[in-house]
Order: C-alpha cells, then sequence, then structure tokens
C-alpha cells in the first residue's frame, strides 16, 4: 500500500497479466517495481533487488540511462511518429538501419522493422515462406525449429517455439512447424565429448530433412543460445555443422538474435560467436536495451535481393514497425553500447568473470552443472550429482531457489529445475561477486527446506 490506495488489490481488479497464473496472483499479491537504476530494483516496499536477469533479458546498457531518457524526449519533440509505409520514413529509422548494419556480419545489411521479437520471428516466417515462391518452389513450406524453443507469443512465434505448455492453448502449432531436440548437453550428450555431440545434434536436423523430404523444407530457425528453455548452450560445432546441413539441402538459415544479439554473448550477435552467417536475425530486447519496444528482421544480401528486384509489394508491416522514438532510442543504446565499448568488456573480462566465480558454485551439493558463455548463463539443480537425478517434480526446485534468490535480493529465473542468469552488461566485478554470493545463499536455504 503506497498512501491511501491499495495498489495490490487495484491491480488484481483489472489486470490479466502476461505468463502468470492470475488466480494465484490475488492470493499471493504482485511485486510492484518502482524505480531502478544501474543492476538495481527498488519495490513498492523499498526492498532492493540486483537483476540478474536484465528486465527480461533486455536491459543492456542497465537501468536510468539518461542519454536514453534525451534521446526520447528530443525526438518525442521533434517528431512523436510517423509511420514507414507507403513510400515514407523517418531519420530515426534510416540512421537505425544504417547502424545496424555496420555491426551485423558481412552480406546482411536490409533491416525490416517490427515492434517487438515476437513480430520480428512472424515477419521471418512469412518472409521465407515469400521467398520460395517466388523461386517457384512453393513445396518448399515447412519450418524445423527446436523443442523448447521461445520465438515469442503471436501465433507464428509460439508455433515455431516449442513449449508444449504453450502448444496446449490454443491448438498450436499451426500447420507447417516440425520440433526436433534441443542440443541439451547436460541431460543428452551422455559420455560422448562436446565435438561428438554437436555432431550428433545437429544429425537431428538432417535426419528430420531427409523424413520431410529436402524439397518441403523451406527453413530452420533456433537461438544460438537457446534462452528460456533452460540457457541451452550448444557445442561449438553445432552451428556450422547445421550450417552446412542447410546448405546441403537448400534450407534457409534464421537465427533468432533476440536475446544473443547486442552483446549478451560478448559478440555482437550470437552466430558470430558460433562462426555462421544465417540468412534471418530477428532482432529485439537489447536493440533498445528494452527502453522502448522495437525489433525487426536483418536479412541477407541475397535473399532481400529477390525480394526487392521480384517481390513486388509485400503486404506486410506494423503500425509502430520503426517507429521514430523508439529508433532514437535504439540508436542511443547502441551508441552507449560502442563508445563505452560493452560488447568487447562482456568478452574480455565480465563473461570470463562470471565463469570463473560460477565455477565456485559446484561445490554446492544441489549444484550439478554450472555454464555461460559472455552473460548469459545457468545453474543445473540436481539431488545427486553424479546420476544427475533431479529432486522431487522437475520445477519445484527451480520456483523454490527462484523464491529463496528473491529473499536475499536477487532476481533470477527458473526453467524447471535450472537456474538462469542474463544481468545487465554493464555489470561491474563487485556485482558479479554480490550476484553469485547471494546465489549461493539462495542455494543454502533451497537445500535447507528440501532438507538435504
Ligand atoms: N525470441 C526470443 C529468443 C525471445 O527470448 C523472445 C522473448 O523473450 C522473443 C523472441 C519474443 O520477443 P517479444 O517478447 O519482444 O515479442
Amino acid at each position: 500500500t503506497s498512501g491511501d490506495i491499495d495498489w495490490r488489490h487495484l491491480d488484481a481488479s483489472h489486470h490479466l497479466h502476461p505468463f502468470t497464473d492470475n488466480k494465484a496472483l490475488r492470493l499471493t499479491g504482485v511485486r510492484v517495481i518502482e524505480k531502478a537504476e544501474g543492476v538495481y530494483l527498488w519495490d513498492g516496499d523499498g526492498n532492493r533487488y540486483l537483476d540478474g536477469f536484465a528486465g527480461l533479458w533486455c536491459v543492456n546498457v542497465g537501468y536510468g540511462r539518461k542519454e536514453l531518457i534525451e534521446a526520447a524526449a528530443a525526438q518525442m519533440q521533434q517528431l512523436p511518429y510517423y509511420n514507414l509505409f507507403f513510400k515514407t520514413t523517418t531519420m530515426p529509422a534510416i540512421e537505425l538501419a544504417q547502424a545496424i548494419c555496420e555491426l551485423t556480419p558481412p552480406g546482411l545489411n536490409q533491416v525490416f522493422f517490427t515492434g517487438s521479437g515476437s513480430e520480428a520471428n512472424d515477419t521471418v516466417f512469412r518472409m521465407v515462406r515469400r521467398y520460395w515462391d517466388l523461386r517457384g518452389q512453393k513445396k518448399k513450406k515447412v519450418f524445423i525449429a527446436r523443442k523448447n524453443a521461445y520465438h515469442g507469443s503471436t501465433v507464428a512465434g509460439a508455433s515455431l517455439g516449442g513449449m508444449r505448455y504453450m502448444h496446449e492453448q490454443g491448438d498450436l502449432p499451426i500447420p507447417g512447424i516440425e520440433h526436433i531436440e534441443q542440443p541439451y548437453a547436460f541431460e543428452l550428450a551422455g559420455d560422448l565429448s562436446s565435438e561428438a555431440f554437436g555432431r550428433l545434434a545437429a544429425g537431428w536436423l538432417e535426419q528430420k530433412i531427409l523424413e520431410l523430404g529436402p524439397e518441403h523444407v523451406a527453413a530452420f530457425i533456433g537461438e544460438p543460445i537457446q534462452g528460456a528453455g533452460g540457457v541451452i548452450i550448444p557445442p561449438l560445432n553445432y552451428w556450422s555443422e547445421v550450417e552446412k546441413i542447410c546448405r546441403k539441402y537448400d534450407v534457409l538459415i534464421c537465427a533468432d538474435e533476440v536475446i544473443c544479439g547486442f552483446g549478451r554473448l560478448g559478440h555482437w550477435f550470437g552466430c558470430q560467436h558460433f562462426g555462421f552467417t544465417p540468412d534471418f536475425m530477428s532482432i529485439a530486447k537489447g536493440l533498445s536495451s528494452g527502453y522502448l519496444p522495437i525489433g525487426g528482421v536483418v536479412v541477407r544480401d541475397e535473399v532481400a535481393e529477390l525480394l526487392v528486384e521480384q517481390g513486388g509489394e509485400f503486404n506486410h508491416g506494423f503500425t509502430y514497425s520503426g517507429h521514430p522514438v523508439c529508433a532514437a532510442v535504439a540508436l542511443a543504446n547502441l551508441r552507449i553500447l560502442r563508445e563505452e565499448r560493452i560488447v568487447e568488456t562482456v568478452r574480455k573480462q565480465s563473461g570470463p568473470y562470471l565463469s570463473r566465480k560460477l565455477a565456485e558454485l559446484v561445490d554446492h551439493p544441489l549444484v550439478g552443472e554450472v555454464r555461460n558463455i559472455g552473460l548469459i548463463g545457468a545453474i543445473e539443480l540436481v539431488a545427486d550429482k553424479h546420476t544427475r537425478k533431479r529432486c522431487g517434480k522437475l520445477g519445484d526446485t527451480g520456483s523454490l531457489c527462484r523464491d529463496m534468490a528473491l529473499r536475499e535480493g536477487l532476481i533470477l529465473r527458473a526453467t524447471g529445475d535450472t537456474m538462469l542468469l542474463s544481468p545487465p552488461l554493464i555489470i561491474s566485478g563487485a556485482e558479479i561477486d554480490e550476484l553469485v554470493a547471494k546465489t549461493r545463499l539462495a542455494l543454502d536455504a533451497t537445500a535447507a527446506q528440501l532438507g538435504l
């Protein structure tokens, strides 16, 4: 309660939250986040939290950056809205498209703007099908995606995604989408070397292409590192093997860079860490550090050339595609990432430092594995380190640990019994120390509750 108003009650009366059991929320009440600075958040009760999750994997430059606030205010004054339809554009959209293409791998030089990551993946879905239509291969329609992938909440996004609990609601996926197993080494590699598991997991894609017939397979879509699915870090050779397979069977490669893009892995894009070149990249989140909603699709030159030269009008777009205020904020955000050399710092300093600190948690009785690339990481919780058996019902321990972390003033996320980490990219060494120390306290409290 703040003043005379019970905000929690008001929220429960009128607001249906995304990805929330709204009935349970009525009982527990909601946490009202009131302000933020750097890597910290404060709730309405005055509690401070280290945000180990950067909002939703997105606040890359941290909270409270004046440059972004000023960029938004200035653009609001100059031109608060105009669209990019029907042969018009705005200066921020022009400048942002150029700024993005200066960062993308060679050969990707065209951007289509959207308002979100889900819209980006829907756009990829339609562009890919349009591409094969224009190539005269109308039968090439099927997308291959992966189990537990998250590609958004729109109908195509949720269908491309491999979350069973999403498919169950709304009779998804829509036709023409197939899911293969994810490259989840912790559960699936057994005694295989990383390289052998990388080849095996890429081979699942080849098997599926052959089963469907290459003449039916339009594209493969995947997150370079699967985020919401549990920070599934594939072996280093996985993506180059996938690339070879896709090129062999003339299957387009769509990298969903919504989380990995803009520095999370210590490179501008996840595909640069793994050394492959996609035909499409979906971007959002870190593009504006989440300060305003904006996303996009970056298209490889050969594909873009065909769509432009032979495609005529592409009947697709959003009122807020490349919104000028969002684009101005994204530009200011990219400037900060560049000028403060944040991506390089993640690669050379904070990422390796997080690896060293996480390794200190491996001695904890609940910890089966820690892993990270740059500033995205995971901790596997198990009852038995050797057999990797989980404790009780999958997900209960993860949720408990997340709640214990919250009590320690740390925001983590759990997927099943896997704890996920993705702090703002500007996190300092001392703040990483705090993050890991609080994680250990949360692990201790979890183990105590479980009687371990
Ligand atoms: N793709 C990935 C990999 C994501 O993690 C997300 C969101 O978490 C999306 C797409 C969807 O983005 P949005 O929530 O902006 O629609």
